[in-house]
């Protein structure tokens, strides 16, 4: 009998590029909300755009609420404003942070919300998934992607370079995600979808292709990356997970994040991790070098002395970031300190 079923959540209204910051009103307008819009940004974007924003929707009488950290106290406050302010619906304005803060707080009041990110960081940006700091490790739940997603390049271009190439080795690091889950399926029947799995492969494919065109002070840079982060975060709509984009690379980042906690950004982790789970999938003439090669002609760390992270703390990573959540990968039930020495010499990480 058949009784397969599913349910793709995705973004309805996708604007990228040039000034689009502009047609956010107009995007918001055929999304059919109603109500005060509540605006979600931390400092700097505030300054740099909250008026551009707000302006747009001046006869909505919209409020703004600044949070600072990712932290569950923030998306309290959000929740306690939206409620004291009668927001009819969010609008997150900022880099990860406010993002996935807004998500969250959306998913919680049941108010739809908009996505208007300034730093193309990573694939969060226009996923279901949100992840925030809890203790010494991370909280991931799912909530519904953002209605919509406003992504101007102009404003994409002015944050910190290492963001973008932080986004960019997010999107590398699909290959190796890709990898782990068609391995967990064949081992352990964890559902693949052949879809999901080939438009994540895609992305990374096509992002490593237009490396040239990726250089600091490049508007189309963010376009690039951009494009692609959307592009990842379809993938894990339609497979209604994250595992297109996030493997084994991402445990050993997230176990980075509770050992060495502020070091080095998630796209920068994610990208090393990743050149030393391809190591262990395909072995040293596998493409492994080819990783590292797309990274380093990015501009993104190859090494734990680029993350700023110790040889020591990257085994003590890779030896235990089979703990960190339920999710099968290439490193299974856990690899020894010799083989993670090992992988991690013989790509140069340490
Ligand atoms: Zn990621």
């Amino acid at each position: 009998m058949f009784d397969k079923s599913t349910w793709i959540k995705l973004p309805r209204n996708v604007l990228v590029g040039h000034g689009v910051l502009d047609q956010l009103g107009e995007a918001v307008d055929e999304l059919y909300l109603s109500g005060r819009p509540l605006v979600v940004t931390s400092p700097t974007p505030n300054e740099l755009a909250g008026d551009r924003v707000t302006a747009q929707f001046a006869a909505d009488d919209p409020a703004t609420v600044v949070v600072e950290t990712a932290s569950f106290e923030s998306i309290e406050r959000v929740i306690d404003t939206a409620e004291r302010e009668d927001a009819g619906y969010l609008i997150a304005l900022g880099g990860g942070k406010p993002i996935d803060i807004a998500k969250m707080a959306s998913d919680h009041l049941n108010l739809g919300f908009v996505a208007v990110p300034t730093a193309a960081s990573h694939d969060g940006i226009v996923s279901g998934r949100s992840s925030i700091p809890e203790g010494d490790s991370r909280h991931s739940v799912a909530a519904d992607p953002p209605l919509a997603v406003v992504a101007d390049t102009e404003i994409l271009a002015r944050a910190p370079w290492e963001l973008t190439t932080a986004g960019c080795a997010d999107i590398i690091s699909n290959y190796t995600a890709v990898k782990d889950w068609r391995l967990a399926n064949r081992l352990k029947n964890v559902e693949y979808s052949e879809y999901a799995g080939a438009l994540s492969e895609l992305t990374a494919e096509m992002l490593v292709e237009s490396a040239d065109s990726i250089k600091k002070g490049h508007e189309e840079s963010a376009w690039i990356v951009v494009k692609a982060l959307v592009s990842s975060g379809v993938a894990m709509s339609i497979a209604s997970s994250s595992r297109p984009a996030s493997g084994a690379e991402h445990l050993f980042s997230h176990q980075l994040d509770r050992i060495a906690p502020g070091q080095a950004i998630h796209g920068h982790q994610v990208g090393v991790g990743s050149i030393m789970t391809e190591y262990l999938h395909s072995g040293a003439k596998g493409q492994w070098s080819d990783i590292r090669d797309a990274l380093a002609s990015i501009d993104a760390p190859t090494t734990a002395d680029e993350l700023g992270i110790s040889d020591e703390l990257v085994v003590e990573a890779l030896t235990t970031a089979h703990t960190i959540r339920d999710r099968y990968t290439i490193l299974g039930d856990g690899i020894t300190e010799e083989a993670a020495i090992e992988v991690a010499t013989r790509t140069g990480v340490i």
